[in-house]
Order: C-alpha cells, then sequence, then structure tokens
C-alpha cells in the first residue's frame, strides 16, 4: 500500500497552446474580434468594491439576461465556468448509472476525460466514412449519450431530424447536445427542451460571442433536470461565477446587434477561405462552425504543414489520432490572417 494506491489518477485533456508572442493564432476556435463594447462599459460601470463579498451564487442578472434571450423560464438555465464547467457537471449529475455512456469515436476530446475522470463507462461509436453520425448506433442500451452538434473537430453539423431521432429512441437518459458552434450553422436543439425532458443543450459564450477568456457557458433543460444539476453544483463549489463574468456576460447576452455581426463577418470569411483552400487542392467537408477540418493536398502531410506554419508563426490545431491525423484544424480568423495563412500555405506547398 502506498500513496499512490489513493490517488485518483487521470490522462488529463491538452488544450490548444496559448503562445505569449504574437502569432496568427488559429489554433483553438476564439473569436477574432473583441467582445461587445458593452462588456467593457458594463466593467467600468461595475462597482468594484463589490468584490469582497461573494457573488450572487443564483447568478441571478445573468440567469435572467440568458433566460430572456433565448425566451424560456429562468429555471430552464444553468451556468457555469465556460461549457466545460456546465458539461462536467452534467457528467457528474446525469451519468450515475452502470450502463455505458455513448458518444461518436471523433468529436470533443474532453468527453472521455470527464467520463474518467469521474469513473463513468463510456463507449465510442465510430462516425461513418463522411464523419458523420448513424443514429442507430444509439439506440442500443445506455446511460446517456453525448453529441456535439455542430461536431468537433470536423466542422459538421448533424440534421434536427438525427437528434430527434436519438432522443426518441433514448427516453431512458440523459441526451446531451454540446451546441458550441451552432450560432455558425445547424438546427439548434433548444426548442425541443418543452418536448424532451432528457435532453440538454450546452452553449458557450467562448467562440460566438468572443469571451473565451471570462469563461461563460450556459445550458438548458427541464426544469427537473436543471434542478438536479443546480443540487450538485451547490455540492461542490456554490460560487462558480465570479461578480465581473456575471456582469460581464450579461452585457454581452443583451448585444444581440454585434454577436450577429461578428458571427456574420466570420461566416463571411470562413466562405472566402474555404473557396481559397478548394482552389488550393485542400479536402473538406462543409463547415457550420467557425472552423475548417482540411485534408491538404497529397504531397504536403497535415503534421509537416503543421510545423511549417508554425515557424511562420501560424499556429492551427493538428491532433495526432486514428482517422484524423491527415487533417488540419483552422480557426477562422479575420480576412487578413485567413490571407496571411493562405499566402503561407501557397508558399509550403509550392
Ligand atoms: C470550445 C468547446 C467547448 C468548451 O468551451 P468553453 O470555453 O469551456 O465554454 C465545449 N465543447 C466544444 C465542442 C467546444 O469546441
Amino acid at each position: 500500500m502506498s500513496i499512490e494506491d489513493n490517488i485518483r489518477k487521470v490522462i488529463p485533456y491538452v488544450p490548444g497552446e496559448q503562445p505569449k508572442d504574437k502569432v496568427i493564432k488559429l489554433n483553438t476556435n476564439e473569436c477574432p474580434y473583441p467582445p461587445s463594447p458593452r462588456v467593457f462599459e458594463a466593467l467600468k460601470d461595475m462597482d468594484w468594491e463589490r468584490l469582497r463579498l461573494y457573488p450572487d451564487p443564483l447568478m441571478s442578472e445573468l440567469i435572467e439576461s440568458i433566460a430572456g434571450y433565448y425566451g424560456v423560464k429562468t429555471t430552464e438555465v444553468f451556468a457555469g465556468v465556460g461549457s466545460d464547467d456546465v458539461l462536467s457537471m452534467c457528467f457528474l449529475t446525469f451519468f450515475a448509472g452502470d450502463r455505458p455512456v455513448l458518444f461518436p469515436d471523433i468529436t470533443y476530446s474532453f468527453y472521455d476525460v470527464w467520463a474518467d475522470v469521474y469513473r463513468i463507462p463510456y463507449e465510442t461509436k465510430k462516425l461513418d466514412e463522411d464523419f458523420m453520425i448513424k443514429a442507430e448506433d444509439y439506440y442500443a442500451a445506455n446511460g446517456g449519450v453525448v453529441i456535439a452538434n455542430p461536431n468537433a473537430p470536423t466542422g459538421i453539423g448533424e440534421s434536427l431530424d438525427l437528434i430527434k431521432d436519438i432522443l426518441d429512441h433514448n427516453r431512458d437518459s440523459v441526451v446531451i447536445v454540446d451546441e458550441a458552434y451552432i450560432d455558425f450553422g445547424a438546427d439548434s436543439a433548444l426548442p425541443l427542451i418543452s418536448e424532451y425532458d432528457n435532453l440538454i443543450v450546452v452553449r458557450t459564450m467562448s467562440k460566438s460571442r468572443a469571451m473565451a477568456g471570462m469563461r461563460i457557458g450556459y445550458c438548458f433543460g427541464n426544469e427537473k433536470l436543471i434542478k438536479y444539476l443546480n443540487d450538485v453544483k451547490y455540492s461542490v463549489n456554490s460560487y462558480t461565477l465570479n461578480i465581473p463574468s456575471i456582469v460581464a456576460g450579461k452585457a454581452a447576452m443583451e448585444d444581440r446587434e454585434y454577436f450577429e455581426t461578428i458571427v456574420s463577418r466570420i461566416v463571411k470569411t470562413r466562405e472566402k477561405t474555404a473557396k481559397a483552400l478548394a482552389d488550393s487542392g485542400f479536402e473538406f467537408f462543409f463547415s457550420d462552425t467557425n472552423f475548417l477540418f482540411v485534408k491538404p493536398p497529397e504531397q504536403c502531410p497535415a503534421s509537416y504543414l503543421f510545423e511549417k506554419l508554425r515557424e511562420k508563426g501560424i499556429y492551427v490545431r493538428y491532433f495526432n489520432k486514428d482517422r484524423i491525423k491527415d487533417r488540419l484544424r483552422i480557426t477562422i480568423g479575420t480576412d487578413e490572417e485567413m490571407d496571411a495563412l493562405t499566402d503561407a500555405l501557397k508558399e509550403i506547398t509550392g
């Protein structure tokens, strides 16, 4: 017997690099534009002496603005420190049974880490050769289902019919739909929360609302599921979001116009970049997200391109993983950044 035997050991999730020097950063799907000007105003106007107090454990200001924006009840909303925190709480709350939780083999690489750290049994289901989900894979008895829609790192959005099909076949387990990228394409499952008492829809302010550094995520579900989530949250840490995050999150939520402007700008840049990359012989599926998952031309392996781009100060993401090691995930930045990327790619691939 040793100390080692009593330690919870896990192989951690590896986030994309956050380099200190100035580079063109297309590796972690952040927004290339700043948060809404209303965020800066709200933080400036904030009573900073309030920091001596604990934040509101209910996060009422934020929850009310989220509920108001999406037209749901406040009791149908849960918030956390980024959607990573929300997802982690969902795993802890909803996946406490003995049956395996199901998710695709190629998806957000944090799901298996949470399953491991919480000792949740899980099974992965293979996406088809076009990286699409086969609904039948999720008909099997299970302890829960997790689907990222649009999926990451593929960028592919699935139809709402497929999501409904999976929900219909899993009335006895919770189905989490991670909609981190939904604002850039695909149809949201949010309207289904009143119809399905087994559905949780997870969102984040990190990508489409340009607030990755603030760490704000939230999810929707019927009142009963949200109550169970809050019970677990209050049993782990009552004060998750800090006061500035609550203030900034509310301000970001309320600026619909700015949000719509930056999202449509990113989508426009994505289509322009897609065209340029297709012309240079890159292959990829249609993206519903703020990134492209590309397969470089034959003579230029993805790992080599990854290194060469890095030498030029352009960071993209490479996953040295079965089925996807021949691809690069490239975040959509500004038009200027994407021009620099396509120029660099032309130089490298000759
Ligand atoms: C980025 C991302 C998240 C986590 O985002 P947070 O910054 O923690 O809100 C969750 N799921 C997917 C699929 C993501 O790409």
